[in-house]
């Protein structure tokens, strides 16, 4: 009994600490997706939004249609040959570029307005 105690307490901690830390970095700041088509800025996109929206890229080589979520953007639909961009799963601000490459469409995810983090104010 003891022992789920302790358990319950760590994780109640965990989620507490992720709570803190989703406040302090996500509160208006989700990031933010770049989505680039040949290597030339397609549309930035704000990650911040509350609710999930999905909207298409469609250029002569074909479309991917793009799902985003708070602080994490996706490739949930694609009609390229390889599928690699649909099979790689939402990414979040550090992750790799998340890359459609028959489409030459990359999607990179950095935080917005910041370099000048840390330590706080
Ligand atoms: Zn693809």
């Amino acid at each position: 009994m003891k022992t789920d105690m302790k358990w319950a307490a760590f994780f109640a901690a965990v989620c507490a600490l992720c709570a803190a830390a989703l406040l302090l970095r996500g509160g208006t700041d989700g990031g933010r997706a770049v989505i680039k088509i040949d290597g030339e800025v397609y549309s930035v996109v704000e990650l911040n939004a509350a609710e999930p929206h999905e909207f298409d890229i469609k250029t002569e080589r074909g479309y991917n249609r793009l799902r985003v979520e708070k602080g994490r953007i996706s490739v949930v639909e694609a009609d390229c040959p390889d599928k690699l961009c649909v099979k790689r799963g939402s990414v979040k601000a550090g992750d790799l570029p998340l890359v459609c490459l028959p489409h030459r469409l990359t999607v990179e995810v950095g935080k917005s307005g910041v370099d000048a983090v840390a330590g706080g104010m």
